[in-house]
């Protein structure tokens, strides 16, 4: 049976991406994408522009966006599949989400001069593609252009996560602000790369109950930053919540990203899709027959 490539997690330079939405839509499509969906973080701006450029190519479309939220001390993502780019709701929420997100880059730039890194704001910047949506990831890209480190991860890792100089506490949107943000315009709400937050058993339980009783539906079972045997964990952790399960690269950049766009493995055939239940909400070019003159 073929299962469609569904690509439902990437980024573009409206966020922390690389690439604008419309090679992203050339790449996903190159990349024998049937299903994809950009998913920029609190961020909406390229929803349009992703749509019209997967439509133009004949790629089915579903709108996304990833939200940052505070967790039981960790942040955790929340992807929103085929919500309504046009809603004011969601947009105020994200609009809030994004909206500390300067003073906090100009905190870590503070925290890097104090180990000696100078200029890393401004440095962090000239790669910000949209200037609200100023990112760790921009920071990653300067450290790497300056030689401080050889490329982005290592970057993460020795300046940029808790505990390192570069880190900054931030409080982003609450659980059931973001699920609820995205089921009120029209989308299903999907627990991003669960493999990644560093949960006791206890506080990943929690993550998940109190996900399913705000209404969330999905969990990212398939996606770039997962090893095989998360892949399985989390489809049982799918199977055991009753959660859709979805598949998403997380693409954000052809000389970062180390899964491409469209190459993961199928979900288990055990797993219902999260597309199947947002069929109603997929965009489509109607199919024209060539024209005979
Ligand atoms: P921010 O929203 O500013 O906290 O940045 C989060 C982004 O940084 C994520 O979406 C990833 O793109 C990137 N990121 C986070 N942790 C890592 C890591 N350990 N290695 C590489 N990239 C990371
Ligand atoms: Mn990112
Ligand atoms: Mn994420
Ligand atoms: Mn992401």
């Amino acid at each position: 049976m073929h299962l469609l490539n569904a690509d439902l997690h990437s980024h573009s330079n409206v966020s922390d991406g690389t690439l604008t939405p419309e090679a992203l839509a050339q790449r996903a499509f190159d990349k024998g994408v049937e299903l994809w969906s950009l998913t920029d973080h609190d961020e909406l701006g390229g929803q349009h522009r992703a749509r019209d450029a997967a439509l133009a190519l004949g790629l089915p479309y579903l709108a996304g966006t990833e939200i940052s939220v505070s967790f039981a001390g960790e942040t955790v993502h929340i992807i929103g599949l085929g919500v309504d780019p046009d809603d004011a709701g969601l947009q105020a929420g994200l609009a809030a989400t994004r909206s500390g997100r300067r003073e906090r880059a100009q905190q870590m730039a503070a925290g890097l001069a104090a180990v000696g890194i100078e200029g890393s704001f401004e440095g962090a910047l000239r790669y910000v593609g949209n200037p609200a949506l100023i990112s760790r990831t921009h920071f990653a890209r300067y450290l790497v252009e300056t030689g401080v480190c050889e490329d982005t991860y290592a970057v993460f890792r020795r300046y940029l996560t808790q505990g390192k100089p570069g880190y900054v506490e931030h409080r982003w949107a609450r659980l059931g602000d973001a699920v609820r943000w995205i089921r009120q315009a029209g989308g299903e709400a999907v627990i991003a790369h669960p493999a990644r937050y560093r949960f006791s058993p206890t506080a990943e339980y929690a993550l998940f109950t109190e996900f399913t009783a705000h209404g969330g539906r999905g969990v990212e079972v398939m996606t770039g930053s997962h090893s095989a045997a998360e892949q399985q964990r989390y489809a049982g952790t799918a199977l055991e919540f009753g959660l859709l399960a979805s598949r998403g690269s997380d693409f954000h950049s052809p000389e970062e990203s180390r899964v491409d766009l469209g190459s993961l493995p199928d979900l288990p055939g055990k797993l219902q899709p999260v597309w199947g239940a947002l069929q109603h909400r997929v965009q489509q070019s109607s199919r024209r027959k060539p024209e005979v003159s």
